[in-house]
């Protein structure tokens, strides 16, 4: 199986390739629900079949290209209107490459070292199923202040069809030897995606969970059921996931994966903690709350440790009304809002402001019109029972919104 050529260096994208290129993708920082997120380079090799840049128009780009340079990139993420220094946590190359490719590794360690020689206290996440060797664990073990995460994707597909490097354990040596080095650094397994009829059988779960014992800890998620990632499986001639099924706005976990999930887990006694939200495995493995606010959408947190659920409640503050106003406020965004349980309700923010604003009150902040609904939270409506009760209350809710907002 193709998986491109890795050991091309990188050229800074021309003024006439990205004329080419969705400006989505030349757009190089994001903020994302798992922090602000910053993708200078772009392209990959690896081909994976469900990758998100086929929604993203990018996955025929199969060399990593720089769009400015990392100098350009580090100052323009500092400046960002949402970088808040020690506490906007950050996501590095976790879009449209992987960090660990031998052409970007050395960016990956530049911006790194350089994030860390500022003093920096932030949170920085870096997400990889490519090789990590002993070399690549010493330079981030030699970094002291910025608090790394090293999250290894990896997720017990073998089909090299839908995974071209799945055969080569490319992912799970670079486990073993991060977990042998690491003193410093963290390391969580990234279990994802849980795909019905790909990785869910009981085998192969176990497997999953034992590699997971070798980290700090470990993350589950699901699969974007959407258009472009579904007919190219289908063009792969393998069991395309919820085929039939429409497509999906958010990841789809269904309830009974992550019944197992939990199950399997609690079954085999793995020591390693599990999460279902990255940004509850990232402040986890720094002994730190959830910078998202989870705790208030508490069915979440029946499978976290007691004491990180002691940490997670005793951070967790409802903003008062003047508060949130005043934030919004100063902040210049406009929107009306009203304060839940667990939640604020907003309209028309957009995503990046919305989660500035969580990362700053460490609290849910929703839109009206995208709810989340009970043991749904973040996932799409396939394998779930919608409950009646809960979308009437939504309605009630809505309704409310919406007149409070005619009358300000
Ligand atoms: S207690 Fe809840 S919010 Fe906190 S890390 Fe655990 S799952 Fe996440």
């Amino acid at each position: 199986m193709y998986i491109g050529n890795l050991d091309s260096t990188i050229s800074l994208l021309s003024e006439y390739e990205k004329l080419k290129t969705p400006s989505y993708m030349l757009d190089y920082i994001n903020y994302r629900k798992s922090g602000l997120s910053l993708n200078h380079i772009i392209g990959c090799p690896l081909n994976c079949a469900y990758c998100v840049r086929h929604f993203w128009g990018n996955f025929d780009d199969k060399t990593p290209h720089m769009i400015c340079t990392d100098e350009e990139a580090i100052t323009s993420l500092l400046n960002h209107q949402y970088f808040i220094p020690d506490v906007t946590p950050i996501q590095l190359f976790n879009k449209a490459t992987d960090p660990f490719l031998p052409s970007v590794k050395a960016h990956t360690f530049y911006i790194l070292n350089s994030l860390d020689k500022k003093g920096l206290k932030n949170i920085v996440t870096v997400i990889t199923r490519y090789k990590v060797d002993e070399e690549d664990m010493k330079i981030l073990e030699s970094l002291e202040n910025i608090k790394l995460v090293l999250f290894f994707t990896y997720s017990g597909i073998t089909e090299s069809r839908i995974e071209p490097i799945a055969p080569f354990d490319i992912t799970l040596n670079s486990i073993r030897i991060a977990s042998k080095m690491r003193k410093k650094t963290k390391i969580v397994l990234y279990w994802r995606p849980i795909v019905i009829g790909w990785n869910d059988a009981e085998e192969t779960m176990k497997k999953v969970l034992d590699v997971g014992s070798l980290c700090d800890g470990i993350v589950f998620t699901g699969y974007y059921h959407k258009e472009k990632n579904s007919k190219y499986i289908e063009s792969l001639s393998v069991n395309t996931p919820y085929s039939g099924e429409s497509f999906q706005r958010r990841k789809v976990l269904p309830q009974e994966l992550d019944e197992k999930v939990v199950r399997l887990h609690r079954e085999l006694k793995v020591e390693t903690p599990l999460f279902r939200k990255t940004s509850c495995g990232a402040s986890f493995v720094h002994n730190l709350p959830d910078y998202n606010g989870h705790w208030g959408i508490n069915e979440l947190c029946d499978i976290c440790p007691s004491e990180q659920k002691k940490l997670c409640s005793s951070t967790h503050k409802k903003p008062s009304y003047s508060e949130m106003y005043d934030l919004l406020n100063k902040l210049n965004y406009k929107t009306h809002f009203i304060i839940d349980n667990g939640h604020i309700w907003t309209k028309g923010l957009g995503e990046e402001k919305r989660y500035h604003l969580q990362h700053i009150l460490g609290f849910q902040v929703w839109d009206i019109n995208l709810p989340h609904y009970e043991h749904q939270h973040g996932r799409g409506e396939i394998g779930f029972q919608q409950n009646q009760l809960e979308i009437e209350n939504y309605l009630k809710m809505k309704k409310k919104f919406d007149e409070h907002s005619l009358q300000i």
